[in-house]
């Protein structure tokens, strides 16, 4: 009889992310965080993009319109080690390069150092990557496997609870602030494994959550951590926690 495994990921190293882990920890969730060792301080803003609250809401804390900038601030060096404790730590480029875009020395020089920077700082092993906007190829997977990783994650949803069968090209089940992540905890918690292994694997960028006003994704992303947490069929665990068992 296979078992159910939940896991998470984040990118970007955000200010946001103590908010995600503080309800992480009071869910008794796990997951893995994916750092630009490179780029820890830098401050910045993104837009939002549309309507992310992936629930209904009640009257008051949902607020639809106007969209405006979030803030993309990252955690500063001094604190990381503390807001991270005890999820895993893994490589999203040291100034968050597209690997597959970029020449082979580049690549290389990108992965090496935010790997080295991150060992040094967290005092680990780093085993797993997130490809800065979702970029790769035969080459940068190539690389990464002969530098000990042991699985990195790409953006395509897979929309189902399948363990992947090429770990360097790690699909997740779907995007945190898809309408369809509500549905497939709800599957998730209904499904009977076999033989295999279940996974489901939501990953988002936790500034995300600040494109609502009114805290209409937080409180989303609240119930959602709530409605899968505390069951004892399923594991909670970080990225490379799930893959250890394959
Ligand atoms: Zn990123």
């Amino acid at each position: 009889m296979g078992k159910k495994y939940f896991t998470l990921s984040f990118d970007d190293g955000l200010e946001q992310d103590k908010r995600v882990i503080r309800l992480m920890r009071q869910y008794g969730l796990k997951g893995t965080f994916n750092l630009n060792a490179g780029l820890f301080g830098t401050r910045g803003e993104v837009k939002g993009l549309g309507t992310f609250s992936f629930q209904d809401c009640p009257e008051g804390v949902k607020h639809k319109w106007p969209f405006s900038y979030v803030q993309h601030n990252r955690i500063p060096l001094d604190e990381v080690c503390q807001v991270y404790e005890g999820m895993e730590i893994a490589t999203h480029g040291f100034r968050h390069e597209p690997l597959g875009a970029v020449s082979e020395d580049e690549m290389r020089a990108s992965v090496d150092a935010d790997k080295a920077a991150l060992e040094k700082i967290f005092g680990t092993t780093v085993v797993g990557h997130a490809y800065a906007q979702g970029s790769t190829s035969p080459a940068v997977q190539a690389y990464l496997k002969a530098q000990g990783y042991q699985y990195a994650r790409v953006v395509f949803p897979t929309g189902g609870f399948a363990f992947p069968d090429d770990p360097l090209n790690f699909r997740p089940s779907s995007s945190l602030i898809l309408k369809n992540a509500v549905k497939l905890v709800e599957r998730f918690k209904r499904e009977e494994p076999g033989e295999k292994d279940l996974l489901l694997f939501l990953w988002a960028h936790s500034y995300e959550m600040d494109y609502e006003k009114g805290n209409a994704s937080w409180y989303a992303l609240e119930r959602l951590f709530e409605s899968i947490a505390g069951r004892s069929d399923i594991v909670y665990c970080t990225n490379s926690e799930a893959f250890a068992h394959i």
